[in-house]
């Protein structure tokens, strides 16, 4: 099997970091991205392998649409520029990062305020917490800010814990989305047991890929927003391919994040054409390949994960 160990410097630093690494697999179905992570030990590791090997070696699930609709993601940034961020974006929903820390409800209340104008009526403004809420923060601020953006389509992990989901999701009447509380494959069913969330967030690799996706999104019997984990367009498609496999899609997807790294693996990225990204599989571009290979150090520290998580999948 062909391997290529890469490194892509990020936009702006998101999550902590600043440069995107991972590693490219090919098989005889394609190509598949395997980049979970730095702090991830190999356990944690061995579904994003399972999802770089699915990609590889085993054709997608068939669509059953051609395009896949996509939010927009607005930073905790101030209103006139949250406001530029959508009217740009040319997409119909938007994700609106609130419960900043270091900020205020005030602040969010604005941003969310300005989102909506820039949307007009017709668009759909969610928000997403990143679990910053106590239960009691959550109930204040969703009721605010549902009222401020003339009703929200959901809040995203207002509260850190599956147990608060569920305390809030009875509290109010937006509803809630599971992110953080889903990142192992058995976490969607807690969610279900303990009826957390109205909508479950699902990324294709820490959930070991799409066939498992589409089983998990089958089982627990919620609608799925198919969300990114800051892939490259090689690890995009995989999660393009579930979103034009589940039977239901009724929300836009978190899948419009390659214009968050500074460069990218094809030549063709796979960015929004009016609010959606095609269903196509952008192949690994030569020149790309070249350009974004890792330094030898990176190599050697990738293709030393890469044994690891081999010896558990
Ligand atoms: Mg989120």
């Amino acid at each position: 099997m062909s391997v290529h160990v890469w490194s892509v410097p990020m936009r702006t630093r998101f999550r902590g970091i600043t440069v995107r690494e991972g590693v490219l697999l090919e098989g005889p179905a394609g190509w598949g991205e395997f980049s979970p992570f730095l702090e991830y030990d190999a356990p944690v590791a061995a579904p994003w392998l399972q999802a770089a090997r699915e990609a590889a070696y085993e054709p997608w699930p068939e669509a059953v649409r051609d395009t896949v609709p996509v939010n927009v993601t607005v930073p905790a940034t101030g209103a006139d520029r949250a406001h530029r961020i959508v009217a740009a974006g040319g997409c119909r929903t938007a994700k609106v990062k609130v419960a900043e820390p270091g900020q205020t409800l005030g602040d969010d209340l604005a941003r969310v305020e300005a989102v909506r104008d820039a949307l007009g009526p017709d668009g759909r403004v969610r928000v997403d917490a990143n679990g910053g809420w106590d239960v009691d923060a959550a109930v204040e601020a969703v009721r605010a800010l549902d009222r401020a953006a003339g009703g929200l389509e959901y809040v995203e992990q207002p509260c850190a814990s599956v147990e608060d989901l569920a305390a809030v999701r009875r509290l109010v009447d937006v509803p809630v989305a599971a992110d953080e509380s889903i990142r192992r494959a058995e976490d969607p069913y807690r969610v279900r047991d303990l009826a957390a969330a109205d909508v479950a967030v699902l990324k294709v690799q820490p959930l070991g890929g799409v066939r498992a996706c589409l089983r998990i999104a089958a089982d627990i019997g919620l609608p799925v927003v198919v969300s990114s984990a800051l892939e490259s367009s090689v690890g995009i498609a995989a999660g393009v391919a579930l979103a034009a496999a589940l039977p239901e899609l009724p929300y836009a997807c978190g899948l419009a994040t390659v214009q968050l790294l500074t460069d990218d693996l094809v030549a063709d990225p796979l960015l929004p054409v009016d609010g959606a990204l095609p269903v196509r599989r952008p192949v690994p571009d030569p020149a790309a390949l070249r350009r974004l290979a890792a330094d030898p150090e990176r190599t050697a520290h990738w293709t030393e994960r890469l044994a690891a998580v081999e010896d558990l999948v």
